[in-house]
């Protein structure tokens, strides 16, 4: 399971918090991924949450706090 930021800057060329990193991104916690649920649905038609693991979308998988949030990816 990757728990280490995927990568050191997001696509920004001039990027303050990818220059000088700051707080931990607080969706992330500075891991730079995120586990949000999504919903899948069996064939009876129950819908369950199944875990899921994502570059997080608000420090572009930095782990470093932005904001304001940028589109990053
Ligand atoms: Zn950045
Ligand atoms: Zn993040």
């Amino acid at each position: 399971m990757p728990m280490e930021p995927e990568r050191d800057r997001c696509l920004l060329t001039e990027c303050e918090p990818c220059q000088n990193p700051g707080e931990p991104c607080r969706f992330c916690s500075g891991t730079g991924w995120w586990r949000p649920e999504s919903p899948r649905r069996d064939e009876n038609g129950v819908i369950s949450w199944v875990r899921v693991e994502e570059p997080c979308r608000m420090c572009a998988s930095t782990g470093n706090e932005h904001n304001p949030v940028r589109p990053l990816f």
